[in-house]
């Protein structure tokens, strides 16, 4: 597949402004792909070429300001927008996607204990194109309208609050301006926890499998999420910007979450099987922490291209260990961070492949290389140099 350059982002983010996605996903087509029908709203500033990125299973049509576009003109990942005119265009696509076993994408999964299917999607950094048809990269910002047709007796969960049309019709409310590797789905029959704080709904949701595990802490994490959440208005003058708070313990999961505006994703061993030690719950309180700063940090404001998720990361970080410390009854996170998080960082930093915690712009000329610099250094030792920045001058 083709790669991402950050000279071909910089000429597309000259040329086109993208308003609005509207996407219609039908899960209900099968164990192997399901249906993806995406109209965007964009405007070109001035006369030109550009394309648009998705992988298709199979691209069924394109129109753009309803004329066809010859499908079989995809290449790899890309479809070219040739002779655009200056002003206001909306490109219409079609396909057949697949699922993914892998993470990527929109993940499915089969509960061996019950037998009962889930899907959730995991954007990052350009697995949207799995999905839907996008102009995929991080300074485009629009606002995603999806709705969702779903098997009977699921629950579906998006960025924005869902609302059950009947009938397995699902819509979700339009996003504030986001970026494309933001957007997140998650459907299947979730057990769920469902509150308000704030005036916003704020819920966590499970395989039904791992209901009565999720049910034992549901107190804790939701009084870990509620004093974040206020803790963070404190310190941040910006209001929280998106419209509800979902937190879903997701099967297979490859990372350790995902800062998914109004829908962050978590591996489901945080959801606790039996025992575990005291630190095991503050590392799952730091994660609900982090993820949370992003909210502000990274979903409301966002990096231009790549080079940046660094700072992305370390002030999560910084801001998770920190916040967890001064809001919850973890109150010593700091020697936490120093015995396990510092070690990541100085590993990291023995290692050939050591660089500075800002990478060098050059270093991150495309979306393939984007991750050669994402390691501790990136979350560890930059939230470290955050933190004595901090000591030097005071947080404010
Ligand atoms: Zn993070």
């Amino acid at each position: 597949m083709s790669v991402l350059t950050r000279d071909e982002a910089q000429t597309r983010a000259q040329l086109i402004d993208v308003h609005r996605y509207t996407v219609a996903l039908d899960l209900t087509t099968g164990d192997e792909t399901f249906e993806s029908r995406a109209a965007i709203q964009f405007t070109a500033r001035a006369a030109g070429d550009t394309f648009v990125e998705l992988k298709p299973a199979l691209l069924r049509s394109v129109t753009l300001d309803g004329q066809p576009l010859d499908p079989h003109t995809l290449d790899q990942n890309r479809l070219a927008l040739t002779g655009l005119t200056e002003g206001e265009h909306e490109l219409r696509v079609d396909a057949t996607m697949r699922y993914s076993r892998t993470g990527e994408g929109m993940h499915r999964f089969t509960d061996p204990t019950d037998g009962e299917t889930y899907v959730y999607t995991q954007m990052f950094l350009e697995d949207v194109q799995r999905v839907f048809a996008v102009f995929d990269q991080p300074d485009l910002k629009a606002v995603f309208a999806l709705s969702l047709t779903a098997p009977e007796g699921w629950t579906v969960l998006g960025n924005g609050i869902a609302t059950d049309e009947g009938d397995g019709h699902w819509s979700i409310a339009p996003t504030p301006p986001i970026s494309t590797y933001l957007v997140a789905v998650a459907a299947g029959p979730w057990h769920s926890v469902r509150t308000e704080h704030a005036g916003l709904p704020f819920g966590i949701h499970c395989r039904r499998s791992l209901a009565p595990h999720l049910d034992a802490d549901a107190d804790e994490i939701l009084t870990i999420t509620r004093a974040c959440y206020d803790r963070y208005h404190e310190k941040f003058k910006e209001p929280y910007p998106f419209d509800s708070y979902d937190q879903a313990f997701v099967p297979e999961f490859n990372a350790g979450a995902m800062e998914n505006p109004g829908l962050v994703t978590f591996r489901d061993e945080f959801v606790y099987r039996s025992a575990v030690t005291d630190t095991e719950r503050q590392t799952r309180a730091m994660v609900i922490a982090h993820e949370m700063a992003h909210m502000w940090f990274g979903d409301l404001v966002t990096l231009t291209w790549w080079d940046d998720i660094w700072l992305n990361e370390s002030f999560a970080e910084y801001m998770g260990y920190q916040t967890l410390t001064e809001a919850t009854r973890h109150t010593d996170t700091w020697v936490a961070f120093g015995i396990d998080r510092k070690s990541w960082g100085y590993d990291a930093d023995q290692r050939p492949s050591t660089h500075p915690v800002a990478p060098d712009p050059d270093a991150v000329p495309d979306t393939a290389s984007a991750m050669l610099n994402f390691d501790g250094i990136s979350y560890a030792k930059g939230a470290s140099a955050l933190r004595q920045l901090v000591a030097w001058l005071g947080e404010k």
